[in-house]
């Protein structure tokens, strides 16, 4: 009992502090809401006043027959009606106005923080997640906030107004309407309640005709040749007629809900008549006065009913906007070092390196790695063999959970984030292109510094000078959303020409070429040699002649180092890399690397 209000208060304390974010969103808005909130005013006045009127046109222009009545009446409906719209446009237009600009300013938070978050928060998140949180709660949010606004200020100043005019018209019958709205309220209220839930359940067992249709659609051919026709269409003729009699069921509940309703209404206004018809009082109210005060009271039931259920839009507003601030409340990368990677030639080092990914798989066991400046460093293993992780260790897209990497003796840690990305290029087994043109796509990042000279000789070394020049537009042509327009092996060639325009110290590729055919690797194989000299390169080959000319090959194997040396010596020692490569020769080195099936250990 005791921890149950505990939670009722902890769920409380969760509200207000959602709603005071979210304020804090809106407060640099707060006089274009207030501007709002006035032109609300001004709508919700004006339906007060129209109310009070009403008593004019009935005693006076209709009773009395008073001239100045007749004269002025018409014009104060046209004034006060243009005053009302004037009012409602300035309170919709202005809390859009406001909502708009609110939507616009998380946006921008919200994606600058999926710049910042690390690789490990979108490896857990699904894109289409973190794309929904983007589109579709932070409009539901700020709308959220918006709508709730306008109705708490429109419909309870209507309200505030509508009962001023019920009480200038009479006291007594206010008060009257005070102790019996309530009941009528509550039974109504009850009675919609338990008529919803009776069609919700009877919606639920109607089994869908749509269901057995689309089974005797897609099972058209099994129908046939078992001869299932006959049951076929008993089973639908019985679901057809359920789903008539239990439509029709609810058709009955609802009609009976809205009668109900109107009835109890009624009732209610019976009840106000014959309080206002006693002998003591019918003196004392003219016609006039009774029509203002019931058509104030019967306003005040749209407004009422959007409040009562405005807890549903809070509801749904405050869930979305929980939805983001989790994403806000994500820790960023860490960016705490304040060195910058030295401007020389550059040494990598991993020492005693484990890496443990968020759902606990242990990709790297203490892996011991030395990639001297200007070396070329080989790895290779079977797929899963832990290669991609260690290299995604060099730009920090993980962090090791035991060890260390070095730059020139110092932790990557230690250095600024964007000195240690500035410092190397990085081709990863997925291409991502953007959708944009060619030329940008290799400049990407930095499309500025670069000259049309120096993005076509990057793409010329990496063989993709040719089909580039045959698109449409050369190197000006857009190559659509993530370069659908390309075949695997042209995005790799961009995405190659990409890394040898950076022209980094660091050179880092993740099977680089898988996509390429034989002769295509052939040709950028060499343009890479030439890349690769003189800088400290990781290279996860793929295909093991590509890395005969490494100064040092890798052989990883579940997350371990089992074997390193030369091209040479690692043949000569006849291990497992002897072995990869006498397979691959066997299939005249066209055929990716071998899996586990057909590997000897
Ligand atoms: P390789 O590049 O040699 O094929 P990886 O480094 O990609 O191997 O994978 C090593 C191990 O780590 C595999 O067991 C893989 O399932 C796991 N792994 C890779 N990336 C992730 C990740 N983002 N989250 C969780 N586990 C991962
Ligand atoms: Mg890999």
């Amino acid at each position: 009992m005791n921890s149950d209000s505990q939670k009722i208060g902890q769920r409380a304390e969760a509200k207000r502090t959602s709603w005071r974010r979210v304020w804090q969103f809106v407060r640099p808005y707060r006089w274009a809401l207030l501007v709002a909130v006035l032109g609300v005013t001004l709508d919700a006045a004006v339906q007060g006043a129209f109310a009070l009127l009403l008593q004019h046109i009935l005693d006076d222009v209709f009773g009395r027959h008073d001239p100045f009545y007749i004269r002025v009446i018409p014009w104060a409906i046209v004034v006060l009606f243009l005053l009302r719209g004037i009012g409602n446009y300035v309170g919709t237009y202005g809390v859009n106005w406001v909502g708009r600009r609110v939507i616009m300013d998380i946006r921008d938070r919200v994606f600058r923080k999926y710049l910042s978050l690390p690789a490990h928060f979108f490896d857990s998140h699904p894109a289409a997640n973190l794309m929904a949180r983007m589109t579709f709660d932070i409009e539901q949010m700020a709308l959220g906030v918006s709508r709730t606004v306008i109705v708490i200020a429109r419909d309870f100043l209507t309200i505030v107004f509508l009962l001023g005019v019920m009480f200038y018209q009479s006291v007594q019958l206010t008060l009257i309407v005070f102790a019996i709205v309530p009941l009528v309220a509550w039974i109504i209220a009850y009675v919609n309640k338990r008529f919803r839930q009776i069609s919700h359940r009877i919606q639920q067992s109607v089994s869908g005709v749509s269901e057995v249709v689309e089974e005797v659609v897609r099972g058209q051919k099994e129908v046939r040749i078992y001869g299932g026709q006959a049951e076929e269409l008993e089973r639908f003729e019985r679901i057809n007629n359920d789903n008539r009699r239990f439509n029709l069921k609810i058709a009955s509940i609802q009609a009976a809900s809205s009668s109900l309703v109107q009835f109890l209404a009624a009732c209610a206004l019976a009840v106000i008549i014959y309080f206002a018809t006693r002998p003591a009082y019918i003196d004392q109210i003219t016609p006039g006065a009774f029509m203002s005060f019931i058509s104030a009271m019967l306003a005040l039931i749209p407004p009422l009913k959007r409040l009562s259920d405005i807890s549903s839009t809070v509801q749904r507003t405050l869930a979305a906007a929980d939805s983001v601030f989790y994403v806000l409340d994500q820790p960023s990368e860490q960016d705490t070092g304040d060195k910058a990677v030295p401007e020389t030639a550059l040494d990598l080092r991993f020492h005693g390196v484990s890496l443990d990914y968020p759902d606990g798989t242990r990709a790297l066991h203490e892996v011991d790695l030395e990639v001297p400046a200007g070396s070329v460093v080989a790895l290779v293993g079977q797929s899963g063999s832990g290669k991609s992780s260690l290299v995604s260790l060099v730009p920090r897209f993980y962090d090791p959970t035991e060890g260390q990497v070095t730059i020139n003796g110092t932790d990557l840690r230690d250095y600024r984030l964007d000195s240690l990305r500035n410092r190397m290029a990085y081709v990863g087994q997925n291409v991502v292109l953007f959708n944009d043109t060619v030329a940008n796509n290799i400049a990407y990042g930095s499309a500025e510094k670069y000259s049309r000279e120096a993005i076509r000789e990057a793409a010329r070394k990496a063989n993709a000078l040719a089909f580039i020049e045959a698109l449409p537009n050369g190197f000006d042509t857009p190559i659509g959303e993530n370069g659908a327009r390309l075949s695997g092996g042209q995005r790799q060639r961009l995405a190659i020409a990409r890394a040898i325009l950076k022209d980094a110290p660091i050179l880092i590729l993740d099977e680089a070429t898988s996509a390429l055919d034989t002769r295509s690797e052939r040709a950028i194989q060499e343009a890479l040699h030439k890349v690769m000299k003189n800088r400290t390169t990781l290279v996860v080959a793929h295909r093991l002649s590509t890395i005969e000319n490494a100064d040092k090959v890798v052989v990883f194997e579940r997350g371990r180092i089992v074997e390193e040396g030369s091209h040479q010596a690692l043949l000569a020692r006849g291990g497992l890399y002897a072995q990869l490569h006498a397979l691959q020769h066997a299939r005249n080195d066209v055929s990716p690397m071998p899996n586990k099936g057909n590997q000897a250990t």
